[in-house]
Order: C-alpha cells, then sequence, then structure tokens
C-alpha cells in the first residue's frame, strides 16, 4: 500500500501539523480514511462541509455545472453567479455582492471597497481596526488584519493601515478610531482565536459608534455566515447591520468560494477597481447556490441552532463530571471547551481513537463544528466519544 503520509512528507512545504490521518471518501456528517475506518466529523473541512459530506443537492448541482460551463471570465454574464447574487441578496442586509475564491480574498477585497470608501467619501481615510485574538486570512495585507502575533512576527514589515485593538472592548475602538480610521473589521465571533463571544450588547456599540463616525462597520462572516450560528447571518444574533460582510467557508459546501457584500451606499466599486480570474465561475457557484438554497428552504440554520444548544447541554454535563473543563461556550454548532492545562492533543487522538475529528483551536481547549445538518443523534454519538476521550487524559474526575 502506497505510504501517502511519507510521499507527503517528500514533496510538500510543512506549513501544517497534520493529524496522521489520511481521508479517502465522506458522506454526510462521516469520513472514511484509506484503512477504511469510520470518524464522526466534527471539523468538517474546517467549518466549510455545511451539508455535510457529499450532501445530494450539491453533487446534482455540481454535475450539471460541470458538464455545462465552467468557466468563462467575468467579461460575460453567466447564470449560476447571477441567481446566487440574487439569493444573497434578498436574504440579507446587503445589496451589492462581489464574488472571489476564498476567505482571505474577500477580506482583501472588503477592505479594498472601505478604502475606496475612505478615498471618496472620508477624505482619504484608509486604516481598519481589527480586534486581538482575531483571524482573516493569511495574505499579508490580512496577516496585518488578525490581531495575533505569531501570525504577524514572521513577515514584518506588513502593510500598513491597520490597527489591532481589544477584542469586545468598545472604548478600545472609540481611542483607536481617528481621522485616517475608515472602517471597523470584526468577527461576529471569534473561530480560529478561540471561539470567543462578545457581550450581547458589543457589536450594537460598535454600529451606533461607526455610525457617529461615519465609518463602515465590516463583519467577518467567513467562519459565522451560512447558517453556522443559528440564523442564515451571524450578525442577525446581534440585531445589528453591517455595511459590508464577508463569506467563504460554509458558502458552498466545500467547493471554493469567496464573496462580500455591501449595502448600496458602501458599494462604491467602479469599473476596473476590482477584479478575479475565477471569482464567480459558474461551477462554484452552482454550488454556492446549491448549499445556499438548500439551508434556507430546509431551515438548515434553525436546525444548527437547536441541535448546537442540545450540544452544549451535553458538553455542560460533561464539564459537571471532569472538573478539569473550564468552560464550554459557542453558540449554534461553533463551539468550544476549553480545559486547566494543555491537554488539546492528547484530546485529540484520544478522539480519534473513539473514532471522531475534533480541532484543537489552542493548546488548552477544543472546537467542534460539525456539519449544520447533523441531528441529536450524533450528537450523542459524539458526546459518548468525547466522554471516553476525557476519561482517558483526565487528571482528577470529580463524579
Ligand atoms: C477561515 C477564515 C478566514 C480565511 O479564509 P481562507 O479561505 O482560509 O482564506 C478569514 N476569516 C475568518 C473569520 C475565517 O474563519
Amino acid at each position: 500500500m502506497t505510504n501517502w503520509q511519507e510521499l507527503e512528507s517528500k514533496y510538500f512545504m510543512h506549513t501544517v501539523n497534520r493529524v496522521p490521518l489520511t481521508l479517502v471518501r465522506g458522506k454526510g456528517t462521516r469520513v472514511w480514511d484509506e484503512n477504511g475506518r469510520e470518524y464522526l466529523d466534527f471539523v468538517a473541512g474546517w467549518a466549510v462541509n455545511s451539508l455535510g459530506h457529499c450532501h445530494p443537492a450539491v453533487i446534482q448541482a455540481v454535475t450539471e455545472q460541470v458538464s455545462t460551463l465552467i468557466q468563462t471570465s467575468n467579461q460575460f454574464y453567466t447564470l449560476p453567479q447571477i441567481q446566487l447574487a440574487e439569493l444573497l441578496v434578498k436574504n440579507s442586509c446587503l445589496n451589492k455582492v462581489f464574488f472571489c475564491n476564498s476567505g482571505a480574498e474577500a477580506n482583501e477585497g472588503a477592505v479594498k471597497l472601505a478604502r475606496r470608501y475612505g478615498k471618496l467619501k472620508l477624505n482619504g481615510a484608509y486604516e481598519v481596526i481589527t480586534a486581538t485574538n482575531s483571524f482573516h486570512g493569511r495574505t499579508l495585507a490580512m496577516t496585518a488584519a488578525t490581531g495575533q502575533a505569531k501570525f504577524q512576527q514572521a513577515y514584518l514589515p506588513l502593510p500598513a493601515g491597520f490597527v489591532n485593538v481589544e477584542y469586545n472592548n468598545i472604548e478600545a475602538i472609540k481611542s483607536a478610531t481617528g481621522d485616517k480610521t475608515c472602517a471597523v473589521m470584526l468577527e461576529p465571533i471569534q473561530g480560529e482565536g478561540g471561539v470567543n463571544l462578545p457581550d450581547d450588547n458589543y457589536l450594537k456599540e460598535v454600529r451606533d459608534w461607526c455610525d457617529q463616525k461615519g465609518i463602515l462597520l465590516i463583519l467577518d462572516e467567513i467562519q459565522t455566515g451560512i447558517g453556522r450560528l443559528g440564523t442564515l447571518f451571524g450578525y442577525e444574533q446581534y440585531g445589528i447591520e453591517p455595511d459590508i460582510i464577508t463569506l467563504a467557508k460554509g458558502l458552498a459546501s466545500g467547493v471554493p468560494i469567496g464573496a462580500f457584500l455591501a449595502k448600496d451606499r458602501a458599494s462604491v466599486f467602479a469599473p476596473g477597481d476590482h477584479g478575479s480570474t475565477f471569482g464567480g465561475n459558474p461551477l462554484a457557484c452552482a454550488a454556492a447556490y446549491a448549499t445556499v438554497k438548500y439551508i434556507i428552504d430546509h431551515n438548515i440554520a434553525g436546525n444548527a441552532g437547536k441541535v448546537g444548544q442540545y450540544l452544549i447541554k451535553g458538553l455542560e454535563g460533561l464539564k459537571r463530571k471532569f472538573n478539569f473543563i473550564t468552560e464550554v461556550r459557542g453558540r449554534g454548532l461553533l463551539v468550544a471547551l476549553e480545559f486547566s492545562s494543555d491537554i488539546g492533543t492528547e484530546l485529540l487522538t484520544a478522539c480519534l481513537e473513539g473514532g471522531m475529528l475534533v480541532n484543537r483551536v489552542k493548546p488548552n481547549a477544543l472546537r467542534l463544528m460539525p456539519p449544520l445538518t447533523i441531528g441529536n443523534k450524533e450528537v450523542d454519538e459524539a458526546l459518548g466519544i468525547l466522554d471516553k476521550a476525557l476519561s482517558s487524559v483526565g487528571k482528577e474526575v470529580v463524579k
């Protein structure tokens, strides 16, 4: 049998410490490795496979589109991207859309749009305020936007024009705002930073501040958007309307795509201001349309909200049982479990042995982000695997 992991180490730049598991197939909430072993998937392609693996609606849309038209370039009109744009606009508070291919690219575009806005309407303001512990992607500019030194240090100097301030602290945003500020960019809930939830009124206060100063509020909904938090968009959870949102991860259930959407007043791009070769290609847009349509028609966001509550309740039960679980937090199906010591890797391995994929989001925390189509029965199964894994690494079991 081919040793794929050895081949990988021979040919790849070593940018990731992979989990020693070679996956070959997926269906719904499950994936299989090269030895035919089955795993419950609570990583879901990094919060990407919103409808699970190989959902029939996505298979059908992609299959039909791949044999009809894959790519044309954006000089021409194509159907799937227009249908997708209409679907997203009609179901959000935004009015106009731009399609690209990834999350980082969506954020780059959103920041360019905010700078364009600053040039035209705010006397050339260009600075964007972002939060510490945020994550906005791996391009150079998004590395500057991402408020985590560990991502920035190796690449100094970074592009100028970003100010990182403490998350969930409105005063920090206020004191960082100046003549040069054109926008504030935040995640409704910080995903990569460890599933950090802001206070309920934080985003409202940020919205009010942006209105008062005439600057734009960009929400990076790459992880929180498309149903993950229990509503189609994360901003709905906080009772505010952003000026710009960015999307990617769950948008096409696994096919690469990114997008940013803006209110009419912020849609200031003119022909030539921005572009993409692959962005909005018919194949990706057909997958995204099928995904979003299915999520809306079958209230999959509602399911994520309900099952998410059930999951959190179950995890709270585990927290009562294992006193080294210090916190259970999350919303919808974006959930983290934090521990009093750095047992994340040990636990991940124990979960794998139990037949479940999880993400070690911090040395002392696991993140759970299963497909949004998951049901209570699979959650029960996951809780059972976690219980065993926690027992196996458990230092002190209280009850
Ligand atoms: C994953 C993520 C990104 C980056 O997306 P890529 O597709 O990896 O470029 C940006 N912002 C948030 C909030 C994310 O979770």
